[in-house]
């Protein structure tokens, strides 16, 4: 059994759990961030396997398909290794996400449960567009007071869904401000449930509600558990009740259930996920379920760690003790104050590249940040200095449709033939469609102004009085400076940006923020060129992960990042207003996540960790009109008495805001310790 090994005693414990004849009692395994949960949950499913267990009557899950294949792997090593033969991963048929093995289980049971078995799946997208026409189809769309967007109803109605809980309990918990639409958000669901099942659809929400209404049924119930001896769950702390139901009927007694998780970083409440899965887990069963506890860390150095567990040790309750480690380091993890967020960005870059230099690959280190948009300046940085990037848990910036509309304005005024560009623009104009434009950029090919020359072209047919206002803006722009030519391209898509978007206030916050960039840049020119886009045509709408051997920076949303590791990890806007992102406004639940997913980003560090505190931090949330820049503090999570556990940094970039170089100061000096002298 050598590869179990270098599992520790408790580790090891887990993996054995239960062995001999019969199936093992229910097990949990709960334990902080790093302390080998995964690991040992894969050496179990290995241990299983290679005791003889049948792998197609094994169903493994966790919560990301990447996550799941990741486990999947590592089974395949230890197995391998084991029996000194290959072991395909193909053969642990049932290895997955929740919402995957729920349809592959519709699927198969269809015809049983009176579902047509060549269903649809739609995605989160489908469903709020199918969610739109029903809300058009009964007129609320055209309602005087603004009927809640198709995101918001798609979000209350998944709520609903995934909590369990009536319509008026999520209204009045989670969404007060859209209270008064009750009656009509009801008929708008009904609407929506009959036009899935007309067209033979199941949205994503539906793979567990189908699953865990078919579980309710006791016959059914025990035909489906019959599937698999075991079954094993990873991050369970981010389960909702659906799940928890799916998985108590699965195996009402328990026998061959493993759940492992960390109430510490349950950080989908947000989406109805409930850490009560986790913490009831032992006493679902009679007798309890076993609990194994691990408290070793594996992954981040002391000093790492030290910062991280003061920071959950705050918290207001918590199972799962605070973790230690061997991993000594003199470094201690950088707290860095920067003036603004493009300086955040440079020196973020900086760091990273000096890795790089010391061996650190880029895939070796990745850039978290709280939510997808507050990348947007970091973004632009690495563009910007062809440092490859990819992206989870959002859209890149500079792909995403507003900010291409946007750069394809400046980019068509400043070069009227770059037809991709103007192709583009021209299609904004409300009647304007891909062969009207078309035909416009032939038109204009002769001339040698051709911005002159499109001012004395017959407008396309269909196109009103918008296509007089883009030819002034247009001219407008190729004569304005720089920066105030952006200000004027945005002001002229504004308009066009609520007709076009139904998030439109979040695009626009991006669009400020993209003018706010652009003000950093000396020319329009140079600004243009820096950014080397991909052109923004159709077929390379996805950037696509880089191949395999490249080497890329990897930047994600905290949420995207559970489970993982790197060597290097950094953290955008460690602020108050970011991290937690509301200011003040939010519950104390609702702070309590935030600082567990604050706990999250810091865990994901081995060797190093930076966090970024921008004094001046920009509020992509709308505020009316004035300035949307905020004076940051830094985030309340790490509190004044932390501060010993970190190398406390203010970082001022090397060259002076009207292009000098900073010239070194003529020697240290403290000037609060004189100024307190003066009065000591
Ligand atoms: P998270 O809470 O972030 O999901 P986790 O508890 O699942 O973390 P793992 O990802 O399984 O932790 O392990 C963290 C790191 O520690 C991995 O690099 C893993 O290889 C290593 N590790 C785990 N157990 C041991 C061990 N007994 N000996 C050496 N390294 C270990
Ligand atoms: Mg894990």
């Amino acid at each position: 059994m050598a590869y179990l090994d270098k599992l520790n005693d408790r580790q090891r414990q887990a993996v054995e759990f239960g062995a001999g004849p019969g199936l093992p009692p229910p097990l949990l395994i709960i334990a902080g961030a790093g302390s080998g949960k995964t690991n040992t949950l894969a050496h179990r499913v290995a241990h299983l396997l290679v005791g003889g267990a049948d792998p197609r009557r094994i169903l493994l899950m966790t919560f990301s398909r990447r996550a799941a294949t990741e486990l999947t792997r590592r089974v395949e090593r230890i197995t391998t290794e084991a029996l000194g033969s290959g072991y395909a991963a193909e053969a642990l048929a049932w290895a997955g996400t929740f919402h995957g093995i729920g349809a592959r289980i519709l699927r198969e049971h269809a015809l049983e449960i009176g579902l047509n078995p060549e269903f649809s799946i739609h995605d989160r997208e489908d469903s709020a567009d199918l969610m739109n026409l029903v809300r058009h189809g009964l007129g609320f769309s055209k309602t005087e007071s603004r009927f809640p967007s198709k995101g918001t109803c798609l979000a209350i109605y998944s709520r609903a869904v995934n909590a369990e809980e009536s319509l008026s309990q999520v209204l009045r918990n989670q969404f007060p401000w859209c209270a008064n639409w009750e009656a009509e958000l009801k008929r708008l669901f009904g609407g929506y449930v009959e036009a899935k099942q007309a067209q033979n659809v199941l949205d994503y929400d539906d793979l567990l509600l189908a699953w865990a209404q078919v579980m309710e049924h006791p016959g059914f119930a025990a035909h489906i558990g019959a599937t698999w001896d075991h079954v094993l769950i990873d991050e369970y702390q981010d389960t909702n009740r659906l799940q928890s139901r799916i998985l108590l009927g699965l195996k009402p007694d328990g026998r061959g259930l493993t759940v492992v998780g960390d109430d510490a970083q349950s950080i989908y409440a947000f989406r109805a996920a409930t850490v009560r899965n986790i913490l009831d887990f032992p006493s679902a069963f009679t007798p309890p379920a076993d609990v194994i506890t691990l408290d070793r860390n594996y992954r981040s150095t002391q000093p790492i760690l030290a910062a991280a567990n003061a920071v959950i040790e705050e918290a207001r309750e918590r199972f799962s003790k605070s973790l230690w480690t061997e991993r000594e380091s003199s470094e201690k993890p950088r707290l860095v104050t920067l003036l603004n967020e493009a300086d955040q960005a440079r020196h973020f870059v900086d760091q990273i590249l000096a890795n790089r230099e010391t061996g650190m690959r880029l895939t070796q280190q990745a850039v978290l940040f709280r939510t997808s948009s507050h990348s947007g300046q970091l973004e632009v940085e690495l563009t910007r200095r062809n440092v490859p990037f990819v992206k989870f848990g959002g859209l890149k910036f500079l792909d995403s449709a507003h900010v291409k509309d946007l750069l394809a304005v400046l980019r068509f005024a400043q070069n009227p033939r770059d037809r991709v560009a103007g192709f583009r623009v021209l299609q904004l104009v409300p009647g304007v469609g891909p062969t009207a434009a078309g035909k416009v950029l032939d038109a204009l090919a002769p001339h040698i102004h051709p911005l002159e020359a499109l001012a004395t072209l017959n407008p396309p047919a269909r196109a009103g009085t918008a296509w007089k206002d883009l030819i002034e803006a247009l001219s407008g722009l190729h004569a304005a400076d720089w920066p105030a030519g952006i200000a004027r391209a945005r002001a002229w898509y504004d308009p066009h940006l609520d007709r076009i978007h139904e998030d439109a206030e979040t695009r626009r916050a991006d669009l400020l923020q993209l003018e706010q960039i652009a003000g950093g840049y000396p020319s329009q020119e140079r600004f243009l060129t820096d950014l080397t886009l991909d052109p923004p045509d159709a077929t390379s709408g996805q950037a696509g992960v880089p191949l395999k051997d490249d080497d890329y920076l990897i930047l994600s949303t905290i949420h995207s990042a559970k489970g993982q590791e790197w060597r290097a990890v950094f953290v955008l806007n460690v602020v108050d207003g970011c991290i937690p992102s509301d200011l003040g406004t939010g519950s104390s639940a609702e702070i309590e996540e935030e600082r567990r997913l604050l706990y999250v980003a810091m865990t994901r560090a081995k060797d190093q960790l930076t966090l970024g505190v921008p004094l001046r931090f920009y509020v992509t949330q709308q505020t009316r009109n004035g300035d949307r820049h905020i004076h940051a503090m830094r985030s309340r999570f790490i509190s004044r008495d932390m501060l010993d556990r970190y190398e406390v940094i203010h970082w001022q970039p090397p060259i002076l805001s009207d292009g000098r170089p900073r010239p070194p100061a003529p020697q240290a000096i403290d000037i609060s310790t004189k100024m307190r002298g003066m009065w000591s």
